[in-house]
């Protein structure tokens, strides 16, 4: 009796993953489903957060999608190991702050490693030649394959007839015949293999698969780094870039506005890590201060508070401002009116 061979795939949540793990189970394997947390893919987080994407589903794609193919799913927190690849990219970043040859490399490693302790025989990815501009060209995919370790260990079901064979189809794993040639940016092979598997609701994400392909996000990445004396980040810092309007009206000092409710309720758990401010006479958004305010600098973001709450056209709005200690103090400022904050003050 022959044996049942074990993959473990990648699977990002979006739609590619789900359909090579599928086109891999049907052909008899056992495969399990690997999910790497880096702080920058929470795509469910800020749709949970904010009321104008509340018609997007809460959910995390990846654990939606290993429900859907009824397979496990491995969360692996990569934090801390990611910040290297975040930083220091040996194949330099994509269009914004993604550093997606790296990070394929990296993610394929972990895989590796995982595959190698768990003892299963060859890692899928969802990854289809020239889909995109990076990570995904035909000259860059034996990159990951050479620099994760993964070798000819690694298959793309998606793309496998257009690239040389791996291990599991050499050693009859699986049929070579019975994947894919696909490749190029167009979705459609993708979304008619999707309809051939009765798949209907499935997450396709536009420019990548996580924030740091996103170029506001990276503009706000860029300019903490640029205002801090090092690089180094906490997960705290990475997910507050994902909340808020963000204004620095000085190099010393950031302000984080809150758009809305949910935004408000979300900056609230941070409150007592920042100095932070909040309208007293009129309703208000709560705006949480990175960095530090002297006493010139308290006036100034007591305007700019006030400009973003429902007193903007008062002649005068009192402004609670609360220092680290607990120690508030209130202000009364005139708002200072839309015209007077520089585009340049947006990050
Ligand atoms: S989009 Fe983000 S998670 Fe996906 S490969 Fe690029 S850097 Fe990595």
């Amino acid at each position: 009796m022959s044996t049942q061979r074990k993959a473990i795939s990648l699977i990002s949540g979006g739609l590619d993953s789900m359909l090579s793990s599928r086109v891999i189970m049907d052909q008899g394997v056992h495969v399990e489903g690997i999910n790497f947390f880096t702080g920058f893919c929470v795509e469910g987080h800020t749709h949970a957060i904010r009321k104008k994407d509340k018609q997007k589903p809460k959910r995390n794609n990846a654990l939606w999608v290993a429900e859907q193919l009824g397979i496990k799913l491995h969360i692996i927190d990569v934090i801390e190991e990611y910040k290297q690849v975040l930083l220091n990219p040996s194949h330099g970043y994509g269009q914004n702050m993604n550093p997606c040859l790296d990070c394929k490399g990296f993610m394929v490693r972990k895989a590796y490693e995982w595959m190698q302790e768990n003892d299963y025989d060859f890692i899928i990815t969802g990854e289809v030649v020239g889909q995109r501009p990076m990570s995904q060209r035909r000259d860059t995919m034996p990159v990951i394959q050479r620099e994760s370790g993964a070798g000819d260990l690694l298959l793309r079901p998606l793309s496998a007839l257009n690239l040389p064979d791996t291990k599991a189809e050499r050693e009859g794993w699986v049929r070579r015949e019975e994947l894919y040639d696909f490749s190029g940016r167009s979705r459609k092979p993708q979304i008619e293999l999707a309809a051939k598997f009765g798949f209907e609701d499935y997450s396709q994400p536009a420019g990548g698969c996580c924030f740091l392909t996103d170029k506001s996000y990276s503009d706000k990445l860029v300019d903490m780094w640029a205002h801090r004396s090092s690089r180094e980040y906490e997960l705290d810092d990475i997910m507050m870039l994902k909340v808020g309007r963000h204004l620095r009206p000085r190099p010393h000092f950031k302000l984080i506005v809150a758009r809305e409710e949910g935004e408000t309720h979300f900056l609230e758990g941070y409150r007592k890590q920042f100095v932070h401010l909040l309208c007293k006479s009129h309703s208000g958004p709560l705006v949480l201060v990175d960095g530090k305010l002297n006493e010139d600098d308290r006036q100034l973001a007591a305007q700019i508070c006030a400009r973003f709450g429902q007193g903007r056209e008062a002649d005068e709005v009192e402004v609670e401002i609360t220092d680290l200690s607990g120690k508030i103090e209130v202000l009364s400022v005139k708002p200072m009116p839309a015209s007077e904050i520089p585009q340049d003050w947006y990050v």
